[in-house]
């Protein structure tokens, strides 16, 4: 395998990070929603000033994205499975290697271009 999956498992753990942290925010058994959207809005400016990228992505799941979010993390568990697994970076339809650059654009991928092209409506 000519891939370099440290560095995709590196963006790979970077992500769910980022994403675990998102839904932990949201989903917490609807208990206590407006505690959280307060702490929410405090921590997100106070922690984060020097990351704007993530910040940005963040806010942007936080418009009611939450269940993207979920189902971004099962593909990004998915892929670190891949990894482990040994079949990373290979279309999960076709079986033919995905393009560095298509990689490095979504590390999660399952598809090449061409059969992510046939899923999208
Ligand atoms: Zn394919």
């Amino acid at each position: 395998m000519t891939i370099d999956t440290e560095h995709f498992r590196a963006e790979l753990l970077e992500q769910r990070e980022r994403l675990l942290g998102t839904i932990k925010h949201h989903d917490i058994g609807n208990s206590s929603l407006i505690e959280e959207t307060g702490e929410l809005m405090s921590s997100s400016s106070d922690n984060h000033l020097a990351d704007t990228a993530s910040e940005t992505y963040e806010r942007e799941l936080d418009e009611g994205l939450e269940e993207d979010a979920k189902s971004q993390l099962r593909d990004v568990e998915a892929a670190l499975e891949r990894m482990d697994n040994g079949s990373y970076g290979t279309c999960a339809v076709c079986g033919k290697e995905i393009p560095l650059d298509r990689l490095e654009a979504v590390p999660w991928t399952t598809l090449c271009i061409d059969d992510a092209r046939k899923q999208a409506r």
